[in-house]
């Protein structure tokens, strides 16, 4: 079976034509798709001829559930996806009083293999197509509409880098702010990457103004060298003229992600070298403390520490938030950032 979603607006149009219906009965089905329809059988205002066909072609979606995890007293809940051809990839919903936001994923695994990371210990598996990025958000629909909840935000900080699946990403992101489909707002998609330079002037060229978060971690390439290892081919102090050239295009200010290692980053140094490479930027950081992963040497730091590398970093006049521990049970591959930066992040414009 062909997933519906894997077919564009103009290639779903031409198969109803062929088939006897009209153009404008894709927009019913996209319709019925965003609003969490599971079946093609339920779409009450397609005429019953026509929903028998797609249900003898199309399948809704590619991705098969195959485990949930529900915490922080159903607010947050996580579904692990297989895929086509074995791999999976997981997503987590975030319940907030005044929004919804789903952590998604852009590849199954992870090339760039920080350390620290749970995602980048195992092999990787393939790049996500654009369909089964999207997939994704109409599933957390179709898990929130019972709710009467509407996914309202959409951070790529699940498993994969997703500036290394360039071309899919960016078609999922025009998807996911379809008016036509789940008409979210560039604005408030994150799209958060560990560095790659050359993406990240393309994305600045597409017309697509999301929020860009980069994973910065350290501010020095012999200690981001280690951290996050892209850094070896693109070094920090380019990174963060990159990311700044996307904040002047775009109007975006840009969140710079910060993974709290105990004794290791949260340092006076650290604080001093962040706030040297970041004065005077349009720039957030956001620290996150440490999400602890097996077999890694690192810990995060106590609540105190905590608070005295944020007092230093904001000593330094840069603009700091700590993110809340929401979703910690849930997780282990999924990011674990999210709320933070969308809260931080507001358009200059
Ligand atoms: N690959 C992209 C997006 C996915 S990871 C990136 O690295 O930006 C999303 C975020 O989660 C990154 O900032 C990453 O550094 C952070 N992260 C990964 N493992 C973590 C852990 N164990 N604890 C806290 N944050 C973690
Ligand atoms: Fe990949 Fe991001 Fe994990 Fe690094 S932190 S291994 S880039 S998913």
């Amino acid at each position: 079976m062909t997933p519906i979603l894997s077919l564009s607006a103009a290639e779903l149009e031409r198969w109803l034509e062929e088939h006897g219906a009209q153009a404008y009965r894709r927009r019913q089905v996209w319709d019925w798709l965003a609003r969490g329809a599971d079946t093609f059988a339920s779409m009450r205002d397609v005429p019953t001829a026509l929903r028998a066909a797609l249900e003898g072609e199309f399948a809704v979606t590619s991705l098969k559930p195959i485990a949930t995890s529900v915490v922080d007293r159903g607010l947050t809940s996580k579904t692990l996806y297989e895929l086509e051809g074995g791999h999976s990839v997981e997503a987590v919903v975030m319940r907030y009083t005044d929004r919804t936001t789903l952590c998604i994923s852009s590849q199954a695994g992870c090339p760039i293999g920080c350390p620290f990371c749970a995602t980048g210990k195992f092999p990787f598996g393939r790049n996500l197509k654009a369909h089964e990025i999207v997939e994704q958000a109409v599933d957390a629909q179709r898990i929130l509409s019972p709710e009467g909840r509407r996914l309202s935000h959409v951070v790529f900080m699940g498993m994969g880098e997703p500036m290394a699946n360039y071309l899919a990403v960016v078609d999922s992101v025009r998807r996911l702010a379809d008016p036509e489909l789940l008409g979210i707002s560039p604005r408030r998609i994150v799209v958060s990457t560990s560095g790659l330079i050359p993406r990240i002037a393309q994305l600045g060229e597409e017309k697509v103004p999301v929020t860009l978060a980069i994973s910065l971690h350290a501010a020095r390439d012999e200690l981001r060298d280690v951290l996050v290892p892209i850094n070896r081919k693109y070094p920090v102090r380019d990174l963060v003229d990159a990311a700044q050239e996307y904040a002047r295009k775009t109007g975006r200010r840009v969140s710079y992600e910060w993974v709290l290692l105990a004794g290791v980053n949260d340092t006076q140094q650290d604080a001093k070298e962040l706030g040297a490479l970041l004065k005077r930027r349009l720039a957030h950081v956001n620290l996150i403390p440490f999400n602890p992963v097996d077999d890694t040497p690192y810990s995060a730091p106590d609540r105190a520490s905590i608070r005295v590398f944020r007092d230093m970093v904001e000593a330094e006049g840069l603009n700091v938030t700590v993110r809340d521990t929401r979703g910690r049970e849930a997780d282990a591959a999924c990011g674990q950032l999210h709320e933070r930066v969308m809260r931080a992040t507001t358009p200059v414009a």
